[in-house]
């Protein structure tokens, strides 16, 4: 048998590893032929919960799944990691300002970042899914100085899924034939979806935009950054197997590589494209081919465009200088 993957998620009692810790055992995130180990992650009044989640996932007998540990440690839940998963986070409570998110949040990402700097595989690829998630992503990797800033992403794959949704609604195309939308910037109602560069079954995504710039300004952008209050709304909770699908796609992508002629959006650590400022995690229109992502350079960026990109980057500066006060990066 192949030596199975290390595969490490923190927060898995959640709802989200709940809708997660399945498909990555069935062979949906690594492909039908790979082997996983689950390291299952979480803080120590959770551990029995994960317990029974690791009860459901020894009764489904994946014949894929090689193992399972849970932790309370992050030092032994990263140690020989190849994939980790960074789901759990601490949420917003009642009265909570921006500053004191950003610093509990700091207390699990910092020791988390150290913990992989420490024991995780050479090959190690990190997503953060827990909120805010490009700011959480910038602590890890920050206190990951041994490990490759390009190997810690933030998952926009959701907001992207969304966007591809929408669009194909607005066109009354299958989702399939929709390529070429591009989330940028933060995970949160800052974010710009872009239509201006996709491809709608043949039709230019600019098109759409700029017969009905209504419906671009006043339905598609707020529909897709806000879809996560509506679903709270509607659901009475916050969504979990779609943000569980978003990260399977881009963990598998990732590795995998992405169809070609198309791309997808992800939370990368910034080189300076597009005039994001180098080390903030923005996210950009990226292609993953070898393993490794890459963002695709050279779209024409309009003044429409440029200033709903550089909106939500201000907010990523703000967060970026919030987490340097504190001292946590
Ligand atoms: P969920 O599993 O629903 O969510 C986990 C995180 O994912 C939250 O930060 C949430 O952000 C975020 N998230 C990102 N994208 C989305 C999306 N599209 N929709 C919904 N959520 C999204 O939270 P639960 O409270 O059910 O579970 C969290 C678990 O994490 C608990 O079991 C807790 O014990 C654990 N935990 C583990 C830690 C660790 O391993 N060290 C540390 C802290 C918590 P948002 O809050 O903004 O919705």
């Amino acid at each position: 048998m192949t030596t199975p993957v290390n595969v490490t998620v923190t927060g898995a009692a959640g709802q989200i590893g709940y809708a997660l810790l399945f498909r990555i055992a069935s062979g949906a995130m690594l492909g039908p032929d790979v082997p996983v180990r689950l390291r299952l992650l979480e803080i120590p009044q959770a551990v029995r919960a994960a317990e029974g989640t690791a009860m459901e996932l020894d009764d489904c007998a994946f014949p894929l799944l090689a193992g399972i540990d849970i932790h309370d440690d992050p030092t032994v839940g990263f140690a020989g990691t190849n994939v980790a998963l960074l789901v759990g986070a601490r949420p917003r409570g009642p009265g909570m300002e921006r500053a004191d998110l950003l610093e509990a949040n700091g207390g699990i990402f910092g020791p988390q970042g150290r913990a992989i700097n420490a024991g995780a595989a050479d090959d190690v690829r990190v997503l953060v899914v827990g909120n805010p998630a490009n700011t959480n992503a910038l602590i890890a990797a920050s206190n990951a100085p041994d490990v490759p800033k390009d190997r810690f992403t933030a998952m926009t794959r959701l907001d992207h899924n969304r966007a591809l949704s929408q669009l194909a609604k607005k066109a009354d195309v299958p989702v399939s034939q929709v390529r070429r939308v591009t989330i940028w910037g933060n995970h949160s109602a800052s974010q710009y979806p872009d239509v201006f560069h996709a491809d709608v079954a043949g039709t230019p995504g600019a098109t759409y935009a700029r017969e009905d710039e209504l419906w671009l300004t006043d339905d598609f952008v707020p529909t897709v950054a806000k879809r996560g209050a509506a679903i709270i709304d509607a659901r009475g909770a916050s969504s979990a197997a779609s943000a569980a699908n978003a990260a399977i796609d881009h963990v598998r992508d990732w590795v995998l590589g992405t169809p070609e002629g198309d791309w997808t959006s992800a939370g990368l650590w910034s080189t300076g494209q597009y005039g994001v400022p180098e080390g903030l995690v923005s996210s950009f229109p990226v292609t993953s081919s070898g393993g490794a992502w890459q963002v695709v350079e050279g779209l024409d960026v309009d003044e429409f465009s440029r200033a709903r990109i550089e909106a939500s980057v201000a907010e990523l500066v703000e967060e970026r200088d919030a987490v340097r006060a504190l001292g946590l990066i």
